[in-house]
């Protein structure tokens, strides 16, 4: 099920098939962490939206699959702890091309039209495993730093992982973001937060491939 809760379109993710939840694990994570939701920040017709920025270059869409820790039970628990969550970051890149392979993020961005008003609702057809999500795009070289939520009250509870390469979409897919609308019927577009100071904390870069 996909809502437009007014701050950004959110999916929250059914179990599996085995009554499971997509984890991940190893790495600067400290735990085991299931996929909970997925949502996205992003720009307008004119600017950009990704929160991130990769060698100082900024993306027009980003999302985030958010992960809680399997000690905790909620994701509202999860996030008043430094350990709680876990967030996958993925850049979107809208190119001209109308051919896009990218069958689970167009299923997403084909349902967009279906939320544009405030705290409306859609269903997503079908399963959305990961690699549905993250199509064909490398995850082989990411970033990985311990920082905050990036929406109130920005909780330092995030372990990131962001990965390096970008998914690259259609650009008549991307615009459908900008169609969505906020609690106030007003145009729902650059929800991103700007970057915020590194405060020496230590970014890693991996390759894994
Ligand atoms: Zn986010």
């Amino acid at each position: 099920m996909m809502t437009n809760n007014g701050h950004t379109a959110n999916i929250v993710l059914p179990l599996t098939n085995n009554g499971q939840r997509a984890f991940i694990e190893g790495g600067l994570l400290p735990g085991t962490f299931e996929a909970q939701s997925v949502h996205f920040h992003w720009g307008s017709a004119n600017s950009r939206g990704s929160e991130h920025l990769i060698n100082g270059q900024r993306y027009d869409v980003e999302m985030h699959i958010v992960h809680k820790n399997v000690r905790y039970a909620t994701v509202a628990e999860a996030s008043l702890r430094s350990d709680g969550l876990a967030v996958l970051g993925v850049m979107l890149q809208a190119v001209p091309s109308l051919i896009s392979t990218h069958f689970g993020l167009n299923r997403i961005l084909d349902r967009l039209p279906q939320v544009i008003e405030y705290q409306s609702s859609t269903s997503i057809a079908g399963r959305l495993t990961m690699n549905d999500l993250l199509g064909d795009s490398s995850t082989g070289r990411f970033y990985s730093y311990n920082g905050s939520l990036t929406t109130p009250d920005c909780a330092e509870s995030v372990t990131w992982t962001v990965f390096s390469d970008s998914v690259k979409l259609p650009r008549r897919q991307i615009a459908k973001f900008w169609d969505l609308l906020d609690e106030r019927s007003l145009p729902l577009i650059n929800n991103y937060r700007n970057p915020q100071e590194i405060n020496g904390r230590p970014v890693f870069q991996r390759t894994l491939i």
